[in-house]
C-alpha cells in the first residue's frame, strides 16, 4: 500500500511590530531582512501623504532605492499595472503602504512577480492587514484569492489612531467574524472531512473572543483599545497563514457580506457587514449571538440593516444568496436552507432588521 505524505507549508511573518512611531524603524527592519538596495512602494494618493512619503524618506536615508506607485482601487486592472512595474524596476521588497486596497495591490502583484511583500497598514479595517489573501475587483470570483504572507508588519498606531473611527469599529466586526467562521470550519470538517487546523482554529477563536473581553477599552483614541485590536487582526492573519487558506477566518458571515456586495451594498465596509452577519449566523449555529451583538455595539459597530444603510429586504436576500456566493465553502447555511419567511423572521429575532 502506498503511503501519501500530505505536506503542509505555512508562510509566516518573520517580523511584527506594532506600536507608536514604529515606522522609524521602518530601515533597520528592511535591513534586517536582507534587502539592502532597492523596494518599491506601493501606496494611495492620501496614504502616501499619511504614511508612504516618510516611509520613502527613511529608507532613502538608509541608502535604499525606492521606486513607487500611487494606486486608486483594488482591480485587476491595478494588480497588473503594478506588477508590469515591479517586474521593469526589479525590487527586492514590495512595501504595501495604507488601508485594505493598497496592501492587496501590493500582496497579490509582488506575489506574482516573487517578491517578498511587506505590509504597512495606515488602518485597522480588517484582518487583511496580515493575512496571506488578497480581496481584488474583477476576478472571477467576489472572494479573497491566495496571494502571499507579509514577511513583515510594522502597525504604527500613532498613524493608524488618527485614521477615522469607524475603521477601527469596522476592524472589530472582522476579528468578532471567527466565532461563526471557526464553526463552519469545523462543521465542514465534521459533515465534508474537510481539512481542519485546531491550532489556526483556536488562535482565530482566540482573537475574537479578545475583542469581547476587551471591548470596553476599543473607542476613538484610545491606543491600548486599538493595540489590542492590532493584536487580534494581525493572529487572525497568521491563523490564515498557518490554515493555508482564508478558512479560519471567513463563514457564513463574510458569505453574507460577500452577498451584500453582490446585490449592491454601497457604503458598509467589509468589517461592518461580517459583524452584523456573524449575529445572524450567531443565531443558526446556536451561540450567544446577543454577546456579538453587544460587543458591537459597544465597540459603535453597526448592528442593523439601517446602521449598514441596507434596504431590510437586501439583509434578507443577502441571508438567502449567501450559500450560493461560494459553493465549495461548506457552512451552517448549508445545513439549514433558509426560505424566505425563515430568513426574514430571523434576521427581525435578532434585531437586525425591524
Ligand atoms: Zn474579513
Amino acid at each position: 500500500m502506498a503511503l501519501t505524505l500530505k505536506l503542509h507549508r505555512m508562510e509566516l511573518p518573520r517580523e511584527v511590530i506594532v506600536g507608536e512611531n514604529t515606522l522609524d524603524l521602518v530601515a533597520e527592519v528592511t535591513k534586517k531582512l536582507g534587502f539592502e538596495k532597492k523596494a518599491f512602494i506601493v501606496s494611495g494618493l492620501k496614504t502616501f501623504e499619511i504614511a508612504g512619503r516618510r516611509v520613502k524618506e527613511i529608507l532613502e536615508d538608509a541608502k535604499i532605492e525606492v521606486d513607487y506607485s500611487l494606486v486608486k482601487s483594488s482591480t485587476v486592472e491595478e494588480v497588473g499595472m503594478v506588477e508590469r512595474q515591479i517586474e521593469k524596476e526589479t525590487p527586492e521588497v514590495v512595501f504595501g503602504i495604507g488601508g485594505g486596497t493598497k496592501i492587496d495591490v501590493a500582496k497579490l502583484s509582488s506575489a506574482r512577480v516573487g517578491v517578498p511583500f511587506i505590509s504597512i497598514p495606515t488602518t485597522a479595517s480588517h484582518d487583511g492587514i496580515a493575512s496571506p489573501v488578497a480581496s481584488i475587483k474583477g476576478l472571477s470570483k467576489p472572494y479573497s484569492v491566495m496571494a502571499q504572507s507579509p514577511m513583515a508588519i510594522i502597525a504604527d498606531t500613532e498613524v493608524i489612531i488618527k485614521a477615522d473611527y469607524r475603521f477601527t469599529a469596522s476592524g472589530c466586526g472582522d476579528v468578532i467574524a471567527k466565532l461563526t467562521a471557526v464553526r463552519d470550519w469545523k462543521l465542514a470538517h465534521m459533515v465534508k472531512n474537510e481539512y481542519y487546523g485546531e491550532y489556526a482554529a483556536s488562535l482565530a477563536l482566540m482573537s475574537s473572543r479578545l475583542i469581547v473581553r476587551n471591548a470596553d477599552l476599543i473607542r476613538p483614541d484610545s491606543n491600548e483599545g486599538l493595540r489590542v485590536l492590532l493584536e487580534a487582526l494581525i493572529s487572525c492573519g497568521v491563523a490564515m497563514s498557518i490554515a493555508g487558506s482564508s478558512r479560519p477566518c471567513s463563514g457564513s458571515e463574510h458569505l453574507f457580506s460577500h452577498a451584500l456586495d453582490l446585490i449592491g451594498s454601497k457604503y458598509a465596509m467589509h468589517g461592518e457587514q461580517c459583524g452584523v452577519g456573524t449575529i445572524i449566523m450567531g443565531y443558526l449555529h446556536r451561540i450567544n449571538w446577543r454577546k456579538i451583538r453587544e460587543t458591537l455595539e459597544k465597540v459603535g459597530a453597526p448592528t442593523t440593516a439601517e446602521e449598514l444603510k441596507v434596504e431590510p429586504e437586501k439583509v434578507v436576500e443577502a441571508i438567502i444568496k449567501a450559500k450560493d456566493v461560494r459553493p465549495d465553502r461548506y457552512t451552517i447555511l448549508n445545513e439549514k436552507q433558509l426560505s424566505r419567511e425563515s430568513a426574514e423572521k430571523i434576521a427581525k429575532i435578532t434585531g437586525v432588521i425591524h
